[in-house]
């Protein structure tokens, strides 16, 4: 095994700061690198408290249309008739059914194949109370989904399964629902994470994140948990606040993960989001990165992330500014370390 080096520097502002009489302050900015791919991230932990005019706004804002059950296009009683179809060619009927999930073509799509899946049951539940049978049921619709476009198209062999839940996260409707895409090229992570995991295998011998994972258990300050098929860790560099990185260290591809491995990883994904909610987070992002599905790869191994983004409320100040969208780099204000402290305990049942 490779022991990982995590890089940090930290670099000191100095302010007079009128709160306190324009005493002078020193605060700091902790930089890190992700030690595969070397992308820079900033954290100020000090940055959540400060002061979000837009939060002073108050809640009193009509709630978006379709977020009552009568009118929403995704449960069950519209469903059928609201949302679109795939040709019979594709997928026969229509839509895909897999116990309580349902999954059909994104009417806006932004991949050749764009299914999006939904949690039939959800509308009005939060994340944390679905159980991980339903989190079972849409993700098996979703790696079905890249099977058969896999099969119809042997070229869209880059894939992943994502959610977005509510609108500070980009979600348009607030019934939660996963979305899967397949394209002939990788997205810009997945296409980063495959090169420099492969790099890094060439280099070493070694997978990148079976090093990672035996690196962290070494340090301790950042696993969360460490089951038999998955590991979950908060990110050392994070992209986004509460960033929690999920690995299955033995497989590369999505059509591996069945049986104990899926049950695994969505009990594991139930917990977070229960850790999440007890945390006051009500917005996030969800990424599963697989490897190419058109073959299995000694290199890489299937990982998932999460991160928390603003929650809801009438001008909620964004998470993204001209440094995530510009300089494409993250400024976080939660501290992996104390994030991993507090998701321990949603694994303590
Ligand atoms: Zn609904």
């Amino acid at each position: 095994m490779r022991r990982l080096v995590f890089e940090r520097r930290i670099h000191e502002a100095e302010l007079l700061n009128p709160e306190s009489g324009f005493e002078a302050e020193v605060r700091s900015v902790e930089h890190r690198r992700d030690p595969l791919t070397g992308a820079l991230c900033r954290i100020n932990v000090e940055r959540a408290g400060r002061i979000k005019e837009g939060a002073k706004g108050g809640a009193d804002i009509p709630a978006p249309r379709g977020a009552s059950e009568g009118d929403c296009v995704f449960c069950p009683w519209n469903v059928e008739s609201m949302t679109p179809r795939f040709p019979d060619r594709f997928i026969e009927g229509g839509k895909l059914r897999i116990g309580s999930a349902i999954l059909f073509p994104n009417l806006y799509p932004f991949s050749k194949y764009h299914g999006i899946a939904v949690f039939s049951r959800a509308h009005g539940r939060s994340p944390s109370e679905i159980p991980p049978e339903e989190i079972r049921d849409c993700l098996r619709a979703c790696i079905e989904f890249l099977a058969i476009a896999m099969e119809k198209d042997p070229g869209a062999a880059y894939g992943s399964i994502n959610w977005n839940y509510m609108p500070p996260a980009g979600a348009s409707i607030i019934h939660p629902h996963l979305q899967a895409i397949a394209d002939s090229i990788p997205t810009r992570l997945q296409d980063e994470l495959l090169r420099c995991s492969e790099s890094y295998y060439k280099r070493h011998g070694s997978n990148y994140w079976i090093d990672l994972i035996e690196t962290e258990a070494e340090l301790g300050e950042r696993i969360i948990h460490k089951g038999p098929f998955m590991v979950w860790l908060a990110s050392y560099a994070p992209r986004g606040n509460n960033e929690v990185l999920g690995i299955s260290p033995w497989i590369s591809s999505i059509f591996e993960l069945d049986g104990g491995r899926l049950g695994e990883l969505c009990a594991g994904i139930s917990k977070i989001l229960r850790g999440y909610w007890d945390m006051g987070i009500r917005s996030f992002n969800m990424g599963i990165v697989p490897g190419p599905l058109d073959r299995e790869v000694e290199y890489y191994s299937l990982n998932l992330r999460l991160l928390s983004r603003p929650n809801p409320e009438a001008h909620y100040t964004s998470d993204c500014g001209f440094m995530e969208r510009i300089h494409l780099e993250g400024v976080v204000e939660s501290m992996p370390e104390a994030v991993a402290g507090r998701l321990r305990k949603a694994f303590v049942d």
